[in-house]
């Protein structure tokens, strides 16, 4: 699918009215000037792909919001090589935003037709990213520790598998929240057993899946 100059130049207005609501960090709102959202629409609905909003993905999730993209990749302080563990691969979107940073990223879906969509277009956009189909609840032992982590679902309670899972110095952004609103939460760990705990306002997510059966 082409990156046109009119899908260019929608990017452009909508990462500037992202810059008017609050985003500061250049890096993130260059990546996502960079990386073209329309590729992860249905071409029915690409006329979609550049309003300020979430957007159904199928399998009753959405691809989040790119002010909420922004805001979550700002509280991650992305350094280039970064290794960067997100929960909720959903269209893979996000992922591309963190890798375009320079991050190496790794990325877990619980949803089978969501992961095999992931898979197939991620590597068209030229990103090295490694995806994995399993329970983002567990983290991803096997490639620990991560510089960050980053959960794309409404959590009702922080994981420890994800604390646990962060380098000294990491930080893990999470919407925590039982209800369909949640709080945006940042835990940096400051020490082997220290966390401070920071909140950031409310948002709205799809929760995050538990106890569902892999299928
Ligand atoms: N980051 C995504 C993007 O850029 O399109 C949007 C994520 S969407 C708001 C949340 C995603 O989390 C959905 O794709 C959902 O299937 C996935 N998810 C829910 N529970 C999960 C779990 N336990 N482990 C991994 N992924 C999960």
């Amino acid at each position: 699918m082409d990156d046109s100059y009119k899908h260019q130049g929608l990017r452009k207005l909508l990462i500037e009215s992202i810059r008017t609501k609050g985003i500061k960090d250049a890096n993130v709102l260059s990546a996502m000037e960079k990386v073209p959202r329309h590729i992860f629409f249905d071409s029915s609905f690409l006329n979609f792909a550049y309003e300020d909003k979430p957007f159904p993905i199928g399998a009753g999730q959405t691809i989040s919001q790119p002010y909420t993209v922004a805001f979550q990749t700002e509280l991650l302080q992305v350094r280039s090589g970064d290794r960067i563990l997100e929960i909720g691969t959903g269209s893979g979107y996000q992922a591309c935003i963190l890798a375009e940073m320079g991050a190496k990223v790794f990325t877990i879906e619980r949803q089978r037709s969501l992961f095999d969509k992931a898979v197939k277009v991620l590597p068209t956009l030229g990103y090295t990213i490694k995806t994995f189909y399993g329970d983002g609840y567990k983290g991803l032992p096997a490639f620990a520790p991560f510089d960050k982590i980053l959960v794309t679902a409404g959590a009702p309670f922080i994981p420890d598998p994800l604390i646990k899972q962060l380098k000294t110095g990491g930080i893990l952004v999470i919407p925590v929240g039982a209800s369909d609103i949640q709080i945006m939460t940042t835990i940096t760990k400051t020490g082997e057993n220290q966390y401070q705990k920071r909140e950031h306002g409310t948002f709205r997510f799809v929760p995050l899946l538990g106890n569902k059966a892999m299928d």
